[in-house]
């Protein structure tokens, strides 16, 4: 009966949320991602600066893993996580500026040593513009003078385990920080604390070298934004992808890295992407993934597909990408719609509000 609605509740079909990595250089966001990941991209970089912009599926099943500690009852209503590196990689500049609601929600990351620094309020400005959440991540806590390691722990477990002065440090050091986003205009709260979430950002205390409060950090995102998205995370079939990067990758030439936010794509699919001359109209040859947990940078194999639905980061084969730009939008011609020009026009549109802002 197709009168029936759409069942609410493990049949809600919602996408994966989109998160993104802010905050000050040399906090830990690399090392956060890596630690979630189990990679090590951050020692493998010149000076530890990210280079490049990547994205990185954790299926639920995974999360359900590393979070079994917290709550073995976890109800996870979403297909997993989507998280976007942000580095200092110009094409981020576009994808910051667009206001695209490209991520659902962001990981703040702030050093426990540092407290808020100048990229800090400079990332603050950016989610307060585009009204995006956030939650803190409170990273490095085993600097802390006298911190006993435990590793990958809820963080009020590892907090028990540690000693009085250990606490005390802790408990001055984030107190200070909460009162430097306060002088932000901006309520925080460690989260396990934290009753009035939305009104009042949440901080989870994370080491990025230990893994202390890393389940804490995973858990809170996929429940916080599965309870309060679920309109904006309703999976749809329109599509809507960006260009997150383009990329000469051996055995497949030009490539690009693509977000896809919404809907599926189909090797084979007829695309439009913005090129620096005119909109390229090409065929996507193979649709490629890091195979599960590594990230689209890490060197290896790739996974094909037939077909990706959202929320995912992929990379797409297709002829004829050399002069495709980076932060604008993909789309899919639909068969026997209205025909190739109109998308043609939105790519061209698409390419002067992006080259307008670059030339700002
Ligand atoms: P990014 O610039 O924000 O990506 O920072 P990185 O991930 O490159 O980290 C900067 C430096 O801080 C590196 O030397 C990391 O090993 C170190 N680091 C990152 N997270 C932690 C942490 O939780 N604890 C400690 N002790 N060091 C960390």
């Amino acid at each position: 009966n197709s009168a029936v609605p759409p069942k609410v509740g493990k049949e809600e079909n919602l996408r994966s949320p989109i998160c993104c990595i802010m905050g000050h250089v040399d906090t830990g966001k690399t090392k956060l991602l890596d630690c979630i990941r189990g990679t090590n991209v951050q020692e493998g970089e010149a000076g530890g600066i990210t280079q490049q912009i990547g994205a990185t599926y954790f299926p639920s099943e995974n999360i359900r893993e590393r979070t079994k500690e917290l709550k073995a009852d976890a109800k996870l209503k979403v297909p997993g996580l989507l998280v976007i590196d942000t580095p200092g990689h110009e094409s981020f500049t576009n994808l910051r500026s667009r206001g695209s609601g490209l991520c659902d929600i962001a990981i703040l990351v702030v050093d426990i040593m540092h407290g808020l620094e100048p990229q800090t309020i400079e990332s603050l400005n950016l989610l307060k513009m585009r009204n995006t959440e956030f939650i803190v991540a409170l990273n490095k806590v085993d600097r802390l003078y006298g911190w006993k390691t435990c590793r990958d722990s809820p963080i009020v477990k590892a907090m028990k385990q540690q000693s009085k002065d250990v606490r005390d440090e802790f408990n001055t050091r984030l107190a200070r920080i909460i009162t430097q986003f306060k002088e932000q205009g901006l309520n925080t709260e460690s989260y396990y604390k934290n009753k009035a979430m939305g009104e009042t950002y949440s901080i989870v205390p994370t080491s990025a070298i230990s893994g202390e409060g890393i389940p804490d950090l995973l858990l809170l995102l996929v429940q916080w934004t599965q309870k309060t998205m679920v309109g904006k995370l309703r999976y749809s079939d329109e599509v809507q992808c960006t260009v997150l990067e383009v990329k000469v990758v051996e055995g497949h030439g030009t490539t690009i890295d693509v977000v896809l936010v919404n809907g599926v794509l189909h090797e084979g699919d007829q695309i439009v992407v913005c090129g620096m001359q005119r909109a390229i109209v090409t065929t996507i040859r193979a649709l490629l993934t890091p195979h599960p947990m590594k990230e689209l940078r890490v060197k290896g194999t790739y996974l094909h597909h037939k077909e990706i639905k959202a929320a995912m980061g992929i990379k797409i084969s297709a002829q004829g990408l050399e002069n495709a730009i980076a932060g604008t939008m993909l789309y899919v011609v639909k068969p026997g719609d209205v025909g190739v020009e109109d998308y043609i026009k939105a790519a061209e549109e698409d390419k002067n509000s992006v080259m307008g802002r670059i030339d700002k």
